[in-house]
């Protein structure tokens, strides 16, 4: 019988294994589940790979941090939230990946995504190894002070495993410039040191001039090679899209800026649709009401009268040429990316991470539409936190048009790698390419290392 030590393993048994070992932890099984299931095809007839358990190694950080994060409110009582931080795997660059705050978190979400981190950090080209962090601490609601203080709190911590040669965080889901900002501060405080430990940070203070537009930018221009591909284009599609904070945000206005037409956008309330279209002006009213007033999208439909809110709802059932899921994991489900099919959507690429779910994924793939996953087509924000550590090493400061170009090229670079390792005739299954990719840069370093 197949033991999960075996060196040959199959499917089944490697998955048995990984579930025995993460017990609960069903994000970061999916994560797992969704890479193997290709990798194993291609390292089939790969015996170095199978020798050094190189897949087995990936699935297992490197190391874990968890630790008790206290912090006063307001009224002067004691808060105590739990951070962490995941160092996946450090074989191609120091340890890289956002750090998020939301009362979901917790070490089975940041575990899948700093696995998703290492293979899409690896499909940048940049030297950047995987990483995740964060605490299940709600930024909404609390104060500038709160913020600043749990920020501090988080930070006298994690300064202790990071470092710009060693880990660099940046924001994620909860973590903007505001918190980036106290962060950064407490570092250089307790440090005495100004380094490049942190990206997303103002321009003011090291930031790149195109970190906050990478990755929503980086989707549509993931999502524009895939129709080139097909010799279509962006102009004249209509797009759906889910989210209401960085990513979807600037989405939407890419998608715009190329001709496009947005429709939807939405939050954890639900969604509006937006028959007129979502123009700039609107999408600037988005922003101040999501950084500033930090509103709810509900409030768009009272302010701009043809538009409607759906309580509770996710967009995916509105009619579109284009879906971009910007907002959280496993948002679209297979009944979901079945009506995305049935109402004649020809292409989605993904500006979170992991928004679709394993079934939802196999409804896209039998369709055969353009799906970009993830790792490959949110790649851009973390492409342009490389160019931000290389600034911040160098001293240097490259202007918008100049990153902007960067981050184009990075992103054909990614589309084109996935082309090569997911093309079956006329289709390309750009997860199974994503997948390979990412996988076979990490793995050749691991080899070279030995066994560690
Ligand atoms: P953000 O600015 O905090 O915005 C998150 C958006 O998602 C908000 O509209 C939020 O609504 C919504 N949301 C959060 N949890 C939700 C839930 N359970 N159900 C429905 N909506 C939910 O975060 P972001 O930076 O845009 O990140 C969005 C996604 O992109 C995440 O998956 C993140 O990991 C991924 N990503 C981000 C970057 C980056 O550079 N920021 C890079 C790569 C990938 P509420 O306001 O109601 O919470």
């Amino acid at each position: 019988m197949a033991s999960v030590y075996d060196r040959h393993v199959d499917l089944p048994t490697f998955m048995e294994g990984v579930k025995k070992r993460n017990p609960g932890q069903d994000e970061f099984v999916q994560a797992v589940q969704e890479v193997a299931q290709d990798v194993f095809d291609f390292i089939e007839d790969k015996e170095e790979y199978h020798e050094a358990q190189i897949l087995r190694r990936i699935a297992e950080p490197d190391r874990i941090v968890s630790f008790r994060v206290c912090w006063e409110d307001d009224n002067h009582c004691i808060r105590v939230q739990r951070g962490w931080r995941v160092q996946n795997n450090n074989a191609i660059g120091p340890y890289k990946g956002g750090i998020r705050f939301h009362p979901t978190v917790n070490e089975s979400v940041l575990k899948f995504l700093a696995f998703e981190q290492t293979f899409k950090n690896s499909l940048t080209g940049l030297p950047m190894g995987g990483g995740k962090g964060g605490a299940n601490f709600n930024p909404k609601g609390k104060s500038d002070s709160e913020v600043m203080r749990f920020c501090q709190s988080f930070m006298t911590e994690l300064q202790r495993h990071i470092g710009p040669d060693t880990d660099v965080p940046a924001g994620d889901i909860g973590v903007g410039s505001r918190e980036i900002g106290y962060m950064f501060g407490q570092y250089k405080r307790i440090t005495n040191r100004w380094e490049g430990v942190l990206t997303g940070k103002g321009t003011e203070y090291g930031g790149s001039k195109m970190r906050p537009e990478a990755t929503g930018y980086g989707a549509v221009y993931f999502m524009q090679n895939m129709l080139r591909h097909a010799g279509q284009d962006v102009e004249g599609k209509a797009a759906v899209i889910s989210g209401s904070g960085n990513v979807a945000t600037h989405a939407a206005e890419k998608i715009l800026q190329l001709g496009g037409k947005v429709l939807t956008l939405s939050d954890s309330g639900g969604f509006i649709h937006d028959p007129d279209g979502i123009d700039q002006e609107k999408i600037d009213w988005v922003k101040r009401l999501k950084n500033e007033r930090r509103g709810r999208i509900s409030e768009y439909a009272d302010h701009f009268t043809n538009a409607s809110f759906h309580k509770g709802k996710r967009p995916w059932d509105v009619e579109c040429d284009l879906a971009l899921p910007c907002a959280t994991q496993n948002e679209l489900n297979e009944d979901e990316a079945r009506a995305l099919v049935a109402n004649g959507c020809i292409a989605v690429a993904e500006g979170a991470n992991m928004p679709t779910t394993l079934d939802g994924v196999k409804v896209f793939h039998d369709a055969q539409l353009m799906y970009g996953p993830g790792k490959a087509a949110n790649a851009g924000g973390v492409a342009v936190s490389g160019l931000e550590m290389s600034q911040n090493a160098e001293r240097i400061s490259w202007n918008h048009d100049r990153l902007g170009q960067m981050l184009t090229e990075l992103m054909e670079g990614i589309h084109e790698q996935c082309v090569e390792y997911g093309k079956q005739g006329d289709y390309v299954d750009y997860v199974r390419g994503a997948n390979i990719a990412g996988f076979k840069k990490v793995a050749d370093a691991m080899l070279a290392f030995g066994v560690m």
